[in-house]
């Protein structure tokens, strides 16, 4: 792999890993309730027509238009269609009973819904408003038996995973879960429940990538904290060589105790080691072997969180064939922001949708090592290279990290 130093724009970067990741070559098969959230590998196909056949879209009666016509908007009743039955006969004018969903018994081509008519012994009497071909499904309009319905690289819904269910598909190949190994590095963490020593500090950067993870689908497993040490972590790089991608946070910077990228260039090859954003300027991203994946992501906790949504998240999607791109939107500031312009950056936020508008405020406390905010963050406002910020009112651009505004 070329080897490219140097400061990449955000665009740059995310070119530059999307280009850097091979796919995943294997596929497996599972069924239908086992594919929610997973990539589908192939073409898949509608088995059957949907609707299936001419069926009744309300409970009414089924008769032919123009027997209407002919005898007066008046037809004796003839026998039943139910949901589940074989279809039935229409006799020469007659009128059939019929339910939501039942076929169409052959020969009627018309549907009255039954709050339209009215019953007088065996005779139904009809409004004279009666359309012709009215309230019918037709075979095959919504999808025909052959259609491709998804493309491989298509991660499946609930949505999707009905509209399956009912195209007749019962098993569906994917792509393998990525597995992905997790781990902290840093001689000052501690785990959460034990007593901090002088200059120690609760890690969270491992629990969160994982957890972001496990909410993308990864299979992600916990590679636990690594010393700042080259030696430890040399050894511990060596044995991930059978994950799909190894994401580290902390030592990814130039201090002398960064020793992640060190030890990543030395073993595996970087591809690049520094973004133009912020926060997150410090990230690498490469290759240990031929299978292995590697992000070494910044140490603080912010940083780490933005960097795996602009840059990891991506190629994990990438790695399974699928395509994704940075959703933005448009919304109001609802307060000030002003900078040096310089990186392209990403500032909490708040995002209230008001009145059918989205309104975003930047919250106090935009340093990279502070999670206060994160309370009532559910999005970034993103503030371009070249900009010196935002004022009150004026349009900005977010990306949203949920859909509760
Ligand atoms: P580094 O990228 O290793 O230079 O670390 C940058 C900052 O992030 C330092 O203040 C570290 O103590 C902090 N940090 C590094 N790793 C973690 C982690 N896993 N959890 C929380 N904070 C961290
Ligand atoms: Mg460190």
């Amino acid at each position: 792999m070329r080897y490219r130093l140097g400061m990449l724009s955000l665009e740059q970067a995310r070119d530059a890993i999307l280009a850097g990741i091979t796919p995943s070559t294997t596929t497996q098969t599972v069924p239908l309730a086992q594919a929610h959230g997973r990539f589908t590998a192939r073409e898949l196909r509608a088995q059957v027509d949907n609707p299936a056949f001419d069926n009744s879209a309300m409970d009414g009666y089924a008769v032919r238009a123009a027997d209407l016509v002919a005898a007066g908007f008046v037809l004796p009743l003839r026998g039943e269609c139910r949901c589940g039955g074989a279809p039935g006969k229409l006799a020469a004018a007659t009128a059939v009973r019929i339910f939501t969903g039942a076929p169409m018994p052959e020969g009627a081509d018309t549907i009255v819904i039954q709050e339209d008519v009215k019953l007088e012994g065996d005779k139904v009497i009809f409004p004279k408003s009666a359309q012709p071909g009215s309230h019918l499904r037709r075979r095959g309009e919504d999808f025909r038996r052959g259609d491709a319905l998804y493309h491989p690289g298509r991660k499946l819904s609930a949505y999707d995973l009905a509209l399956l269910s009912a195209a007749g598909v019962a098993e569906i190949p994917v792509y393998p879960r990525a597995r992905v190994l997790v781990a902290a590095t840093g001689d000052e963490l501690a785990a959460p429940g034990t007593p901090l020593q002088p200059g120690q500090i609760y890690e969270s950067n491992r629990l969160a990538t994982l957890l972001l993870l496990r909410e993308l689908g990864m299979d992600a497993v916990d590679g636990g904290t690594v010393r700042d040490d080259p030696v430890a972590l040399r050894a511990w790089l060596k044995s991930s060589t059978d994950y799909d991608f190894v994401i580290t946070s902390g030592g990814a910077s130039v201090g002398d105790h960064d020793l992640v990228k060190q030890v990543f260039g030395e073993i595996g090859a970087i591809k690049f080691w520094k973004a133009k954003i912020k926060p997150g300027k410090p990230i690498a991203f490469g290759r240990v072997g031929t299978r292995t994946h590697f992000f070494a992501l910044p140490g603080n906790p912010v940083s780490s969180l933005v960097t795996f949504k602009l840059f990891v998240e991506p190629a994990l999607i990438a790695w399974h064939h699928g395509v994704s791109r940075l959703p933005q939107l448009a919304a109001t500031a609802a307060n000030d922001f002003r900078r040096h312009p310089g990186r392209t950056e990403f500032l909490r936020a708040r995002l209230v949708a008001e009145n059918g508008k989205l309104l975003a405020t930047a919250l106090r406390g935009q340093g990279s090592h502070m999670l206060g905010p994160l309370r009532e963050t559910n999005g970034f406002i993103r503030v371009e290279a070249d900009s010196a910020g935002f004022r009150q009112g004026e349009s900005v651009v977010v990306v949203p990290l949920s859909t509760e505004f």
